[in-house]
């Protein structure tokens, strides 16, 4: 079974897949965990490019390539191979990422990003997908006065444009992605989460 994790920077998706991994655990699951951009040493050092404040000249293209690059190593040395031994692979962002920031806030052709990044994961979509929805300078507040990476410190339009992808995506694929209010504690998002996994898991 695969399941990913998505919504805007501070949305709480790491908390949320150790809870989920943590919970799954408990039930006797072998559950491997990931990140994206990153999650293998070719997949982390293509992230380090990414985040890089010195490369501000990046173009669109350019980073829709380096995330599917990320994407191609991490599904081909890490979750296919883990599904295919059976295990629960819980994902920190994956292809929704790609879809809502590259396509919806960077403004690549949508069918031409969802193209590539098929190709890139062999057209292996998640089963199940949260999207942790939250306000874009909800995202800004929680993640605090640390220093922003690349990305993080784009224009707060780009994060609203991201933040309308992932919904639309949600719209446009309602069996596979599941929004949930990120504003909720960390315990009632558990909890909705949870309603919908656990069921799966004890099949
Ligand atoms: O979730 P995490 O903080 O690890 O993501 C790293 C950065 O990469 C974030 O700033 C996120 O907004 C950005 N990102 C992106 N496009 C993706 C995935 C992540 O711009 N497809
Ligand atoms: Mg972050």
């Amino acid at each position: 079974f695969f399941i990913t994790l998505e919504g805007p920077d501070g949305a709480g998706k790491t908390t949320q897949l150790t809870r989920l991994a943590d919970a799954a655990r408990q039930m006797g699951i072998q559950v491997v965990c990931t990140r994206e951009p990153g999650g293998t040493p070719v997949g982390d050092a293509v992230r380090r490019i990414l985040l890089d404040t010195a490369y501000s000249e990046m173009v669109p293209l350019t980073e829709v390539f380096l995330y599917a690059a990320a994407r191609a190593q991490l599904f081909h040395q890490v979750i296919g191979p883990a599904l295919k031994q059976g295990q629960l692979v819980l994902c920190d962002r994956f292809i929704d990422s790609t879809l809502a920031y590259q396509s919806y806030g960077g403004e690549m052709d949508f069918s031409f990003v969802l193209e590539t990044n098929l190709q890139a994961v062999s057209h292996r979509l998640p089963d199940l997908t949260f999207v942790l929805d939250i306000d874009p300078s909800v995202g800004v507040e929680r993640r605090g006065s640390g220093t922003a990476d690349r990305v993080e410190q784009k224009a707060l339009s780009f994060h609203h444009r991201v933040r309308d992808g992932f919904l639309s995506l949600a719209d446009k694929f309602p069996e596979r992605i599941k929004v949930v209010k990120g504003t909720q504690s960390e315990d009632e998002v558990f909890a909705v989460i949870w309603n919908q996994v656990a069921p799966l898991l004890e099949k």
